[in-house]
């Protein structure tokens, strides 16, 4: 396992008390659904996407983003407070409850002076405790609900963090959204879903709310319906989508977000299973064999990254013909992962023939890549079947 994504198992703390949305006096219930824009961008499309997902029926709550945290200046930054108006009247024309992202104690004022119902603080502002205390700070003494986000790196203790700040100005109605982590090898999705955390903290604090977001996990609407699937099979405790009346036009998150007739479709598609509001919400070892089969997915994913960076060594060396054969790296790879598996208390053996396998595989590929080029002339006639990388 890397170091940074070491988390000990140990979460529980006193600081957190959550509560169930059944105490929230909202009249939520499990799963919850949210949906609406990645972004506010005018007050039409605020209003077309609210009515197709107050239509829809079983969504009583309406997201909009109005001040968008972007990876780099220059895109679309949101409409800002000139948006508090458009909820406004979405609130007033469908009934749904409205909800935005705040990330400095002058959007929290600005929200509550116009009367917004929930907030969430994104996954940019979790990992920073000055922000995510300044928020606090502003809401002290009020008691909106607050879903916050998981960090967008994967952080168990920053994500607990966070909510505990929050409890202790006071809130009571508390939540959190699992939207997956940035991660650096390639996955199928835009950010690695990563169950085992939203798993935890569920373990945790088995009383917490814990909400799943496809839409920023997914990237993709093809892969919607496959994550929000997983979400409710895993018992969290709602979705929440992105809905834009033109998805393809959208100022933000274009690629993820679907109209309100595919927003309805993609829940009607969804297998609901019987909600237990009180009771912790699986069988213990059925949390424990889904882990297990979440860890066995990144293990081949990260297998599959590990034999491509192979073939691309493999590559390299023919091109600047540089044999393979270069036992004293393998030795190292080797001695570092014995090392590495002492510490974690795995057997040398284990580790050993692993190894070797993962070795053989990496082989397999080089000279499978290899036999698919014609040697440049004066290379050696064969690369070896030995070092790999
Ligand atoms: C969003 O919900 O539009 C958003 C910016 O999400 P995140 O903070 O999860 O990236
Ligand atoms: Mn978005």
């Amino acid at each position: 396992m890397e170091p940074s994504t070491f988390v000990p198992m140990t979460t529980a703390s006193r600081n957190l008390h959550p509560r169930p949305f059944a105490s929230w006096g909202m009249g939520f219930d499990r799963p919850l659904l949210i949906a609406g824009p990645c972004s506010a961008e005018s007050e039409a499309q605020v209003l077309a996407a609210a009515r197709g997902i107050a239509e829809q029926g079983r969504t009583p709550v309406f997201r909009a983003g109005l001040w968008k945290p972007r990876t780099r200046p220059g895109s679309f930054e949101g409409a800002g407070a000139a948006a508090l108006p458009w909820l406004q009247r979405v609130q007033a024309e469908t009934g749904l409850r409205v909800m935005t992202e705040v990330a400095t104690a002058e959007h929290v004022e600005a929200c509550l002076k116009a009367g917004v119902d929930l907030l969430w603080i994104g996954a940019r502002t979790t990992p920073n405790p000055f922000s995510v205390q300044e928020i606090a700070d502003a809401l002290r003494g009020v008691d909106i609900p607050v879903l916050v986000k998981n960090p967008i790196n994967p952080d168990l203790q920053l994500w607990i963090g966070a909510l505990e700040r929050l409890e202790n100005v006071g809130l009571t109605r508390l939540a959190a959204v699992h939207r997956g982590f940035s991660w650096f090898e390639r996955t199928p999705y835009r950010n690695s879903p990563m169950w085992e955390f939203p798993i935890r903290l569920k373990a945790a604090f088995p009383e917490l709310e814990v909400l799943c977001d496809p839409s920023h996990i997914a990237g993709d609407r093809a892969k919607l319906g496959a994550v929000a699937q997983q979400a409710l099979d895993l018992g969290l405790s709602g979705l929440m989508l992105e809905v834009h009346p033109d998805p393809d036009r959208a100022c933000s998150d274009p690629y993820q977000q679907v109209t309100p007739e595919a927003y309805a479709a993609l829940i009607d598609s969804l297998i609901f299973r019987q909600a237990l509001p009180t009771a912790p919400m699986r069988d213990r070892l059925e949390e424990l064999r889904d882990l297990i089969d979440q860890l066995d997915e990144e293990i081949a994913q990260k297998l599959g990254t590990r034999m491509d960076i192979a073939e691309r060594i493999g590559d390299h060396k023919r091109e600047h013909q540089v044999a393979i054969l270069q036992p004293e790296r393998w030795e190292r790879i080797m001695g570092r992962q014995l090392r590495l598996a002492q510490h974690l208390g795995l057997s040398e053996a284990f580790v050993k023939e692993l190894m070797d396998a993962i070795h053989r595989e990496s082989i397999r590929r080089q000279t499978a890549a290899q036999e698919e080029v014609v040697p440049p002339s004066g290379s050696p006639a064969s690369w070896g079947n030995g070092m790999a990388e």
